[in-house]
């Protein structure tokens, strides 16, 4: 089984997708997770053996984002691997927009393979923008926190440090918002996309991790 997981900052994706791999045995692909894995390999010594690597690691030393057409190689490189071939794959923040869509279609179509669900994590702009302005960390230890989920035992302090809690300079309103927007942009042509194809499922993320996630698996047991 091949799944692509969709969803705003804050809709609790990274913890789904956990859930997910685990009970379904995935192979659980990120570009951020194959980029690092990448990076660290010998095989940048010896482009050769994946042209990828070196162009990957041009643009990360300068900051600069990876072209799209230098992502698909690589993580079309890494879906042609023996474990995503036998276990199946999650890709996490993966197709980002709709050419990268297209390009993973047509490389899996070459093998005989394919995605066989979307799941789109919904929940409204207020409830990610609460979420997330809610957030908070320690600046010495790195904790995280939140005042709607996950409060710190005293106010404002670290549970385990006793530093006072900040906000990420990312994590301000205007900057969700301005995030907010941005992966709209880019996520509405993909879930048309999607929709055409008939591979997309819609899940309610308002509710609890547990629920989000029964229904995720309710929706693509009932697709299988
Ligand atoms: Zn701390």
């Amino acid at each position: 089984m091949n799944l692509v997981l969709l969803g705003p900052p804050g809709c609790g994706k990274g913890t789904q997708a956990k859930m997910l791999f685990e009970k379904y045995d995935l192979m659980h692909i990120s570009t951020g997770e194959t980029f690092r894995e990448l990076l660290k390999t010998d095989k940048l010594d010896n482009p050769a053996d994946d042209p990828g690597a070196k162009e990957v690691k041009k643009y990360i030393d300068k900051g600069l984002f990876v072209p799209d057409d230098i992502v698909m190689k690589v993580v079309s490189n890494r879906l042609d691997r023996e474990d995503c071939i036998k276990n199946g794959f999650l890709l996490d923040g993966f197709p980002r927009n709709l050419f990268q869509a297209k390009f993973l279609d047509k490389h899996l179509a070459q093998k005989d393979r394919k995605i066989y669900n979307v799941v789109s994590l919904e929940l409204s702009d207020e409830t990610i923008i609460a979420r997330l302005s809610s957030r908070l960390i320690c600046p010495s230890c790195g904790a995280n926190y939140n005042l709607i989920s996950q409060h710190p035992k005293a106010d404002k302090k670290c549970d385990s440090c006793g530093k006072k809690l900040v906000q990420r300079k990312d994590d301000t309103v205007e900057v969700v918002k301005r995030r907010l927007d941005i992966y709209k942009n880019e996520t509405f042509p993909l879930i048309k996309y999607y929709t055409t194809k008939h591979l997309l499922v819609k899940i309610n993320a308002e509710n609890n991790v547990e629920e989000v996630f029964k229904d995720i698996c309710n929706a693509i047991n009932n697709k299988i």
